[in-house]
């Protein structure tokens, strides 16, 4: 067994699960005076990660497909079913969050979590409450996971907290328009035209253990919906598929589009009329545009474990 540290974040890798990984990485390691804090990622990573990565100079952190008998700290989510594979077998030493919590372990640990709109905000007033300095890099690739989770502040999620740390991190990373920088990470994660659906649908996908069985759910953010009218049909079947190959209750995708700030669903679930409970609207061929609908957190879920949970 090794004795490093891994830290690590949700399958499905997102920009925030991946940034907090690598800065709380080093956050400990400056702390500790070591080198055994390492970054890794539960799976392959998305097209706003490498770009961002690539942006400010970091390298993918390897993959651990496996975290049984390894030691952990998880960011960016706390519930086993979005973790590695083998996480029952795992030590886990601290968790960094901002989600809703459904977490078990036989030992006290570390958990701090903040209701923020993005993991890298915790991680970044960590880096402030021990006087540690930033470099620039890692500062520009915490600003883009705050704005990609935040969707550049439109989000529920997003508090005035977020804001302030934005503004920082923008300093520190000589970015003077994040706004601008921000629409630029989404134009990244917005051109899947040569993805297949399934990737899109994986892209920032989410398993969610209910009383009535599990449910997959994942967000794609674009700037114009438009650009998926020509692949409804496929991205419905490719649902339908997942949801058969993979024993789901329920697998859905929404498309956000952050300008119009509304979200379109397409799902593909056994009891339509429970689906229909959950999102307060009448699906037509499994879809339906919401308007208003942004967060998956905090419009979503809650609903869900309301209808689901029953
Ligand atoms: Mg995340
Ligand atoms: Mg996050
Ligand atoms: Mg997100």
């Amino acid at each position: 067994m090794s004795q490093s540290i891994f830290i690590i974040g949700h399958k499905s890798p997102d920009l925030d699960s991946v940034a907090a990984a690598i800065a709380y990485a080093d956050l400990k390691n400056k702390l500790e005076n070591t080198s055994k804090y390492a970054p890794r990622v539960a799976g392959e990573i998305n097209r706003e990660t490498k770009y961002a990565l690539e942006k400010f100079g970091f390298n993918a952190p390897e993959i651990l497909a496996n975290a049984a008998s390894e030691n952990l700290i998880l960011v960016d989510h706390n519930e086993a079913i979005q973790s590695s594979d083998g996480i029952a077998e795992a030590k886990i030493l601290e968790i960094i969050d901002h989600h809703k919590v459904d977490f078990k372990y036989a030992e006290p640990i570390k958990v701090l979590i903040e209701p923020w709109g993005a993991s890298c905000s915790i991680i970044f007033n960590e880096f402030k409450k021990n006087n540690i300095a930033f470099d620039k890099n890692l500062a520009g690739l915490m600003l883009s996971a705050v704005l990609v989770d935040t969707v550049i502040t439109k989000s529920p999620t997003c508090t005035e907290i977020d804001k302030t740390i934005i503004e920082e991190l923008s300093r520190i990373a000589e970015i003077d328009d994040w706004k601008n920088f921000g629409m630029e990470i989404f134009k990244v994660r917005a051109s899947v035209s040569e993805l297949t659906a399934e990737q899109i649908i994986k892209s920032d996908f989410k398993d969610f253990n209910y009383k009535s069985g599990k449910v997959g759910i994942g967000q794609v953010e674009t700037v114009d919906l438009n650009d998926f009218g020509a692949r409804e049909d496929e991205l419905m079947k490719a649902l339908v598929d997942l949801k058969n190959k993979e024993g789901y209750q329920g697998v859905i995708l929404f498309i956000t589009d952050i300008i119009q700030e509304g979200s379109k669903f397409f799902v593909a679930i056994d009891d339509l009329e429970k689906m229909e409970e959950a999102l307060g609207a009448k699906l037509e061929n499994g879809k339906v545009y919401i308007p208003g609908i942004i967060s998956r957190k905090k419009q979503v879920l809650p609903k869900f474990s309301e209808v689901f949970d029953k």
